[in-house]
């Protein structure tokens, strides 16, 4: 998938919307998203009502292309606080430009009702967070759902007629061997969904699964048998028709998350909510992430910010290219000048004719790509350009 100009004009002008909504009905062991289980529902209307505020202040005159609804866990909201927020972004922010609009959810809190509120205000693209097919790994990961339960939401947004529906799957768990997660490859493409994002379970500090591993208690996989999955991943979701655009997500032609593309180009977005970060031409922003501080900054009618920094030309292309090459088509170099102000030819010309040389990337046509051959080992491809 090359781009087309539509992407290129989100990727030069277009700006994107992000909105975190923090709450989770259980804290999952392996995640450090800012996200909170056990606040009540009276709390998270007033964090509601100051996202709102927060758009107020800092949404004036946009008009988002793609808009994404993540978190945390959207669908946590109660149906009138659901309500209450699609209704009020919309009254705030002009979605007439809008071209995807994706929300996340999880199957416990996936209701129809609930569904049917975010069709109504307009969203099209679901991804659900499935994680996993096998019970012990849903345990493992302390998700709050059964693997029935999350056939069934997946079934209830089909019928709720959401235009795409995508599935957020985790491989690399401990313990779980190649077979098994080909096993839960294939039982998620019975489901027929439009997109799949594969992510390889991560041991971030600062959660519980990280203290785990540090006290002995878990084990990581073996990096080979990681790859393998990847490489197994990528093979079998082809057959099934779903191309691999980027490392670990796969879609149906056309089905791909505009939103995240726009990250992995280093476009623009705002994001709202307690801890998200915003990037605007170079400036980036992260607000607040306890809520405590996000609602007084808001109270007082501030930008609830809390860390603020602009990025100079070499530093935004060398990202520009960290992100731009998990993309399967590449980055086109020309674009990164343009955009970032930094030549990538001249920055990276000792570091580019080797890895060429050394099949890590492919250059051709004022692109470059990583080859399939080399994709497991794109982080450490990527890493170099920092
Ligand atoms: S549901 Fe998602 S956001 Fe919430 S704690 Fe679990 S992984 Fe984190």
């Amino acid at each position: 998938m090359r781009s087309t100009e539509k992407d290129n004009y989100l990727y030069n002008n277009g700006l994107s919307l992000y909105a975190h909504i923090p709450f989770c009905v259980v804290k999952c062991g392996y995640c450090d998203f800012n996200s909170f289980s056990g606040v009540e529902e009276e709390l998270q209307a007033t964090v509601i009502q100051a996202m709102l505020r927060e758009l107020e202040l800092r949404g004036k005159n946009l008009q988002p292309r793609t808009v994404f609804l993540g978190g945390g866990t959207p669908t946590h909201l109660s149906p009138t606080l659901l309500q209450t927020f699609l209704l009020g972004l919309r009254e705030r922010v002009d979605l007439s430009q809008v071209e995807e609009y994706s929300c996340e959810a999880n199957p416990e809190s996936a209701s129809s009702e609930k569904l049917a509120i975010l069709r109504e205000h307009g969203v099209r693209r679901l991804s659900l967070g499935v994680q996993s097919f096998n019970e012990d790994r849903l345990r493992f990961l302390d998700r709050a759902h059964g693997v029935e339960e999350a056939i069934a939401a997946f079934e209830r947004a089909r019928q709720t007629g959401f235009d795409s529906l995508s599935l957020d799957l985790i491989f690399g768990i401990p313990g779980q061997a190649l077979e098994q997660w080909q096993d839960e490859l294939q039982q998620a493409l019975l489901l027929k969904p439009d997109h799949i994002s594969c992510s390889h379970l991560t041991f971030e500090s600062g959660t519980q699964l990280h203290v785990d591993l540090a006290k002995g208690r878990v084990q990581e996989i073996p990096e080979e048998q990681g790859r393998s999955m990847l490489i197994e991943t990528r093979q079998q979701l082809a057959e099934a028709g779903l191309t691999a655009y980027e490392i670990s997500n796969f879609s149906r032609s056309g089905m791909e998350c505009r939103h995240n593309i726009h990250y992995w180009q280093a476009g623009s977005y705002l994001g709202i909510g307690p801890g998200a970060s915003s990037h605007r031409r170079g400036i980036r922003q992260s607000n607040l992430r306890p809520i405590p501080s996000y609602l007084n900054a808001l109270q007082d009618q501030a930008c609830p910010v809390a860390t603020a920094e602009t990025l100079s030309p070499e530093h935004r292309c060398r990202e520009a290219m960290w992100l731009g090459l998990r993309l399967t088509q590449g980055v086109e170099l020309a674009r990164i000048t343009t955009l970032t102000g930094a030549d990538p030819s001249e920055l990276f010309a000792d570091l580019i004719p080797g890895m060429v040389a050394e099949g890590q990337v492919v250059q051709e046509a004022g692109w470059i790509r990583i080859p399939e051959a080399a994709i497991p080992l794109a982080d450490r491809i990527t890493a170099q350009f920092l």
